[in-house]
């Protein structure tokens, strides 16, 4: 074995360097702090509700190249599910118009030419603001981007809030413009939406587990790295609670925890480092129904609909769970969770009534709200600004997380791609070829 990587973090980004890096000619290590690996993407049993849900609905494209890279590693390509073709069906409660965003697979737009396929009430000269998106230069906000009308109403600033996780008069242009340009602009086939068969943890993490085992690379769960020890500029070894875990001249440590601990662990130590300081949390509320509800139109092909207009904004059907997105939440922060549960409730009715053969029960079905206080950095012009790079000064210790400058907004996809740049990394340090692309 030529070093030892220790990986500290088993979040995607964490078990994405990992899955790259075992089997080769590197010792792997991944100490996560929590009982299970997965970090802000994970499944578990809800005793409230008595079954598993995920933490919170993570919808993923087709189009998403590092995610399906690390699924075909795992050897769990096949556990996201999601429609045939690229349709994302929507509801206007304030409206109360409903239709199907239906893209065309190539990359040619045919689809904004018929008002059939498209949304509804937008002018054609809209379709301007997709563009200034794609421009955008670091210091614009989406905001700046968008013409005023139906497109931006009815999906571009849905859109914004869903992938930034922030609102579009703050939110980074230039971020969702490099969205845009892996999605929209590559055409239909790129947008099929993608969500796991099962749950987070059955698609991106047991598999991972599965094959790190296999491969020999050593997870300890329960593990929290307490401190960094860092003499003459290097990183000299790792402390968790009593235990010292100290480096080799060979060995490396790829740092893959969210931002804030990342800050807490080397900003006092590390000269030049730097990381987003400001959150906003995303809210998930799950309702258990009494059975899984019939569906029809293009609510049964996509199995979720996007809601305008509301509080609400995606609504997932799988199985007898509903569960509802809310992102961008720190905006609801002070308002009581009752109270929004049952605006909440009221609206899945309206948006899954239509299409459902028989109609969801009036009274509140069992619950659980999740809010993830913390989900993402907030995605802004200036948050964006102190995004650090993966190399550090420091020359054993590298950075991975979706918070890390990868030129996209928090997102699985940038989570994948950090570790596997991280990855990369430590076989350039031993002047290997890493893994094809
Ligand atoms: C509710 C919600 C909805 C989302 N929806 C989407 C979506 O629809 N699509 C999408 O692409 N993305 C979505 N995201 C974002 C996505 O989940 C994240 O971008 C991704 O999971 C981040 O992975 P990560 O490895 O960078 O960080 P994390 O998942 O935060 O992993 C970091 C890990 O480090 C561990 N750790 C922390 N401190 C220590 C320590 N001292 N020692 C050891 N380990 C430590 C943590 O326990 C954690 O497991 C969503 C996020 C949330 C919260």
């Amino acid at each position: 074995m030529s070093g030892h990587v220790h990986i500290v973090g088993g979040g995607l980004a964490g078990l994405s360097a990992a899955v790259e890096l075992a089997g080769g000619s590197e010792r792997v290590s991944v100490y996560e702090a929590g009982p299970a690996c997965g970090g802000r993407a994970r499944s578990y049993l809800d005793r409230q509700l008595g079954c598993r849900i995920d933490n919170g609905n993570h919808l993923l494209l087709s189009g998403n190249p590092a995610v399906y890279r690390y699924l075909g590693l795992i050897g769990a390509q096949d556990t996201l599910v999601g429609p045939k073709r690229p349709v994302f069906p929507f509801v206007d409660l304030a409206d109360r118009l409903r239709w199907t965003l239906d893209l065309s697979r190539g990359r040619v737009p045919l689809w904004v030419l018929s008002k059939r396929r498209r949304v509804p009430g937008m002018r054609l000269a809209e379709l301007r603001g997709l563009l200034a998106l794609m421009e955008a230069t670091p210091d614009m906000v989406v905001s700046d981007c968008l013409q005023p009308g139906s497109l931006a109403r009815r999906l571009l600033e849905p859109f914004a809030i869903s992938v930034l996780n922030t609102m579009p008069d703050t939110g980074s242009a230039a971020l969702l413009g490099a969205v845009v340009k892996e999605s929209l602009a590559r055409g239909g086939r790129n947008c099929l939406p993608r969500f796991p068969a099962e749950g987070l943890s059955e698609s991106f993490v047991d598999p991972a587990l599965a094959h790190l085992s296999v491969l020999k690379a050593d997870v300890r769960t329960g593990s929290r790295v307490s401190a960094v020890e860092m003499a003459d500029g290097s990183v000299a070894a790792l402390h968790l609670g009593d235990e010292r875990i100290a480096l080799g001249p060979e060995d490396t440590v790829i740092m893959a925890v969210p931002a804030p601990v990342a800050t807490s662990l080397l900003a006092a130590d590390l000269p030049g480092f730097s990381a987003p300081d400001q959150f906003e949390s995303i809210l998930n509320a799950h309702f258990l129904l009494p059975q899984a509800p019939v569906l029809t139109g293009g609510l049964a092909q996509a199995r979720f609909i996007g809601v305008v207009g509301g509080i609400s904004e995606w609504v997932f059907v799988k199985d007898r769970i509903l569960s509802v997105t809310v992102s961008a939440a720190n905006r609801y922060a002070t308002r009581d969770l009752d109270e929004l549960a049952a605006i909440i409730w009221n609206e899945v009715r309206a948006a899954i009534d239509p299409a459902a053969t028989v109609p969801l029960p009036v009274a509140m079905p069992p619950l659980r709200i999740v809010r993830e206080k913390r989900a993402t950095f907030a995605a802004t012009v200036q948050q964006d600004r102190l995004r650090p790079g993966m190399r550090t000064m420091a020359p054993n210790l590298l950075l991975a997380g979706d918070w890390t400058a990868t030129g996209l907004p928090a997102t699985i996809e940038g989570a994948i791609r950090s570790g596997h740049a991280a990855a990369q990394a430590v076989h350039a340090r031993r002047g290997m070829p890493g893994r094809p692309k």
